[in-house]
């Protein structure tokens, strides 16, 4: 791990070496990416009495709006890094293509986490998978192609009909070609530019699912229950959890792939590991994101202490105590596509509809433009059993014209 060591507690409402004076001043937690996920950490930080400084270039990005402070630069200007380095205690990031060297420069002025190293793991889709191997994880059956002989070796493989995934800057299904065949990969490795691409054979899948965890500097983990994750075009859609909703096995499996993932990389903070769990009842394991996650939602309704809290806690050293879910919870995820009636003409939500129902909580990001696709917000909803969520869940995804699951 490159940098300063993260050795100091900061503490809630105070510098540590300010316990005695009679107004300790507030402690600043910074965080890389003003999305949605930066802007729920900010909630959570600012609720245990911390500010909160975020950097991104955007003026009006969903967490810089609620942050005490919003330093809008890019990622990698050195100004806005100082800035960011000068005016908080250690600094977190919310989205995994912050470029590593920022981290790297940042984590020689301050405590950062996750680390840099781990970052550039889950950055690039051939080290993520070679990570998996080390730890004796199995994933899918894939190929590096980042020049023609290796694409036409890559042919040779059995991998296809398989899915083309560029190994950087994908997410939520884009950057991605489901080919069929080798002419089909031919076309696809041209129209994604030639860029370094991961090949991986299509398989079978029975259902997906993802762990979320939390490891301390100390190496200490503690986890939430296994999530199963519904995704369509690519794009998560639905997180269930409540008992019953994944076999033990699955759910045993997961957690300790998981764990060692997380230490095979001396990880802190919060990890989701994703898998898919095959036909045969096989598991493999997808893909890491060094951050909270989108299906890891649920908790901030449903369990005693949500991702972002956990984000808090490990970023700024204090106690970590195993998560309890207290509800069985359905998150329904907002994509823009909910701001469009059937005609394809905008409207807003039914929300008076939606909240009318019990156990709903709404939780919308402050985007101000809907677009098809775009993760505008979530539906959480809580109640007394798997068939009392599951029916609300399903009553509000039919209000709000979102398919049945
Ligand atoms: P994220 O937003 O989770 O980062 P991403 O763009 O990195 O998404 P992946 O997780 O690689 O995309 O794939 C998105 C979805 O596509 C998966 O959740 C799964 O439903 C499907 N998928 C991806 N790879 C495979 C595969 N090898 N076989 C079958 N389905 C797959
Ligand atoms: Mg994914």
């Amino acid at each position: 791990m490159t940098g300063m060591t993260n050795s100091v507690t900061l503490l809630p409402g105070g510098r540590a070496d300010s316990k005695a004076a009679s107004h300790p001043e507030p402690l600043t937690l910074g965080v890389m990416g003003g999305g949605q996920l930066g802007r729920m950490f900010v909630h959570a930080a600012q609720t245990m009495g911390y500010l909160t400084a975020v950097l991104d270039p955007d003026a009006q990005s969903p967490a810089g709006r609620v942050s005490h402070r919003h330093i809008q630069t890019d990622y990698t200007d050195p100004i806005g890094l100082k800035e960011l380095a000068a005016c908080s205690a250690a600094i977190t990031t919310e989205f995994e293509n912050v470029p590593a060297p920022a981290l790297r420069e940042l984590a020689k002025l301050r405590p950062v986490s996750p680390g840099a190293d781990a970052v550039a793991i889950a950055q690039d889709r051939a080290a993520e998978k070679a990570h998996f191997v080390k730890c004796g994880v199995p994933c899918a059956p894939y190929a590096v192609i980042e020049s023609d002989v290796q694409l036409e070796d890559a042919i040779s493989k059995d991998l296809l009909p398989g899915i083309l995934k560029t190994a950087r800057m994908g997410y939520d299904g884009k950057g991605q070609v489901r080919v069929k065949d080798a002419a089909a990969l031919r076309d696809a490795w041209q129209e994604l530019k030639q860029v370094p691409c991961v090949l991986e054979k299509m398989l079978p899948l029975k259902l997906e699912c993802s762990v979320i965890l939390a490891r301390g500097r100390d190496g200490q983990m503690v986890h939430f229950p296994v999530q199963r994750n519904l995704h369509r075009d690519g794009i998560l859609v639905v997180t269930e959890v409540y008992a019953g909703h994944l076999t033990e096995a699955i759910q045993q499996q997961s957690v300790s792939a998981a764990r060692a993932i997380a230490e095979g990389v001396n990880y802190v903070g919060v990890l989701c590991v994703e898998f898919f769990v095959l036909q045969d009842d096989s598991m493999v394991v997808n893909e890491m994101a060094p951050r909270p996650h989108n299906s890891g939602h649920y908790t901030l309704d449903a369990c005693d202490q949500s991702q972002f809290d956990l984000q808090v806690r490990t970023l700024a050293g204090l106690p970590m105590t195993q998560p309890r879910q207290h509800s069985p919870a359905v998150m329904l995820n907002l994509l823009g596509d909910v701001w469009f009636d059937t005609k394809g003409t905008m409207r807003l939500p039914d929300w008076p509809a939606v909240l009318a129902l019990p156990g709903t909580h709404l939780h919308l990001y402050g985007k101000t433009e809907a677009r098809k696709a775009r993760k505008m917000g979530h539906l959480n909803v809580t109640g007394a059993n798997a068939a009392e969520v599951r029916a609300v869940a399903l009553k509000a995804a039919s209000i709000l014209g979102i398919e049945a699951f």
